[in-house]
């Protein structure tokens, strides 16, 4: 139901999206958002509300940082009661890890936060960004009639498909199909009507959105492959002040049995760094009982990240870490699901 004293936020980043072309030279240069609806003057029937924030300096999504998502947080909650829903503009390339750490930021959301941008500049004629944009803004507003939003969840919006925001990786670096959610069903599809998965969408529980800013960068991603050296992972394990690492392992959460590399690895767990198994499968789930070498790791304290994604599991650790939790509540909050980002029971709080 669309209700037209709805409103919306509009956040810009940077990215594609904001992008347009320099009428003489042909080249990309970034867009004033403030005439915006020069590019889609689309935005003006769209009959409700939409204010614009830009970055003061509009980046490169490859320059996204931890204190960027904190300044994110604090727009939305210095703006949270006066929008039905907000979204973020922002570039493809690391737009899966800023949606999996806001999805951790902005606890029991009651509002939409729908991120997407483009692969294509919105200057340009056949840009997806214009649809992008535009389908995501229908979604933030969209209610039931109780006044309900439909979708009160962090989420990226791209090429007619609304994901869970931590179930996404970006698959394409050309297609407009960028984003898949391949462990979660998509929320919503945009044909001629957009329909939703109710069942499939988180619901807000009990009390206040709760906004948090603290995150602990101190972690790492360790991608294995056949050949990487016990160099390579003792110089990783010895950074200083490193609390936790996502293990990229093979296929159900597989990794090499010699005892070269599971020493290296029980030392580190046995330092109290915690370690996490993901896949490096686009889909599917690690299952450490499956084969002896997932059962091998296990063994040696190193924890199942089940179907999560790799953006998810970084992002959730640098935020349990941030909020000064000792390395065994740690251990017990990435067993659970804290905002949908994993097919396990639902967690409690941090
Ligand atoms: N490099 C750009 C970015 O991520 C790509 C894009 O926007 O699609 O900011």
């Amino acid at each position: 139901m669309l209700d037209h004293n709805a409103s919306v936020l509009l956040i810009y980043t940077g990215g594609t999206i904001g992008m347009i072309e320099d009428t003489t030279t042909g080249a990309l240069k970034p867009l004033n958002f403030d005439y915006l609806s020069e590019y889609v003057p689309e935005l003006k029937r769209l009959r409700f509300k939409i204010d614009i924030i830009q970055f003061e300096h509009p980046i490169d999504s490859s320059d996204m940082y931890p204190e960027k998502w904190k300044d994110l947080v604090r727009i939305i909650e210095d703006n949270y009661p006066l929008y039905d829903g907000f979204i973020i503009l922002h570039g493809t390339d690391t737009m899966a890890y800023s949606a999996s750490a806001l999805s951790f930021m902005l606890e029991n959301l009651s509002k939409p936060v729908i991120l997407t941008g483009s692969q294509l500049p919105i200057g340009k004629i056949r840009t997806d960004g214009k649809e992008n944009l535009i389908t995501a803004l229908e979604i933030a507003v969209d209610k039931d009639r109780q006044g309900n939003a439909f979708v009160p969840e962090v989420c990226i919006f791209f090429q007619n498909l609304l994901m869970r925001g931590n179930r996404t990786s970006k698959i394409n670096a050309a297609n407009f199909k960028a984003f898949n959610s391949f462990n979660y069903p998509i929320l919503a599809e945009a044909g001629t009507n957009i329909i939703y998965q109710h069942n499939l969408i988180l619901k807000p529980g009990e009390g206040p959105t709760k906004f948090h800013y603290w995150l602990d960068p101190n972690v790492t991603i360790i991608k294995l492959f056949p050949g990487i050296s016990a160099d390579t992972l003792r110089a990783t394990m010895s950074i200083p002040h490193l609390k936790g690492i996502i293990l990229e392992t093979y296929g159900a959460g597989n990794a090499p049995t010699g005892n070269w590399f599971l020493n290296i690895i029980k030392e580190a767990a046995e330092k109290g760094i915690i370690i996490v198994n993901v896949t490096q499968c686009a889909s599917g789930s690690v299952e450490m009982d499956r084969y002896q070498s997932g059962e091998m790791l296990k063994e040696i304290g190193v924890l199942s990240g089940y179907d999560t994604t790799t953006e998810a599991a970084v992002t959730k650790l640098m935020f349990l870490f941030g909020h000064g939790l000792s390395r065994e509540e740690v251990r017990e909050q990435m067993e659970l699901s804290l905002a949908g980002e994993t097919t396990i029971h639902s967690g409690n709080k941090y």
